[in-house]
């Protein structure tokens, strides 16, 4: 008995004395600075990571108001990169286009065949891929309106016979939809 008494007053001295007062201090300071510093590295994370003042105002916030709790709140929700590599990604693919465009590497817009500028059909999926141009011979975007190379107008001339392009010019009608095969429409 009277050695509990003596451990709980030597206790009670020490939640008295001053270095216990000091350590206490010293333990909230701690605690307080590792918080801000939670708070701090959040703010600095959703900088990199998000590009709204207004998100990153709430990241931080979260990072601070569930004490110690709010960064790993932030962790699970934050974008999984940082706006650096977002960025330098889509510079490298922009440059990876520019020189595949440049050294003429083309896809077949069906299939993604590799096909070559002046290609008029897909090897692969034998669709239609350019016209020839009736005046020259050489392929022609569908984007076109004129031959660039001959300046033929295209819409005058399409990919079938003489006979249909005067019946055209006489009507003032559009023919739509392509006769395809042009080679092999039976020549009059
Ligand atoms: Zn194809
Ligand atoms: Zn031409």
């Amino acid at each position: 008995m009277n050695a509990l008494a003596s451990t709980f007053s030597g206790v009670s001295d020490f939640f008295h004395s001053g270095t216990w007062i000091v350590t206490r201090n010293l333990l909230l300071f701690l605690a307080f600075l590792f918080w801000a510093a939670l708070g701090y590295w959040t703010y600095k994370d959703a900088r990199r990571r998000i590009a709204d003042p207004l998100l990153i105002a709430i990241a931080t916030l979260l990072g601070l108001v569930p004490p110690y709790l709010g960064p790993f709140i932030y962790m699970l929700f934050r974008p999984p990169e940082y706006l650096d590599d977002v960025r330098e990604r889509e510079l490298e693919m922009q440059a990876a286009e520019a020189r595949l465009a440049e050294v003429g590497y083309h896809l077949c817009p069906h299939c993604d065949y590799e096909v070559e500028k002046d290609f008029l059909r897909c090897p692969n999926c034998m669709r239609k891929l350019k016209d020839p141009c009736k005046t020259c011979g050489r392929p022609l975007d569908p984007a076109w309106k004129i031959c660039p190379f001959c300046e033929a107008e295209i819409g005058a001339v399409p990919s079938t016979p003489r006979r249909a392009r005067r019946r055209r010019e006489g009507t003032e009608q559009p023919v739509a939809g392509t006769a395809g095969e042009a080679g092999s429409s039976p020549a009059s």
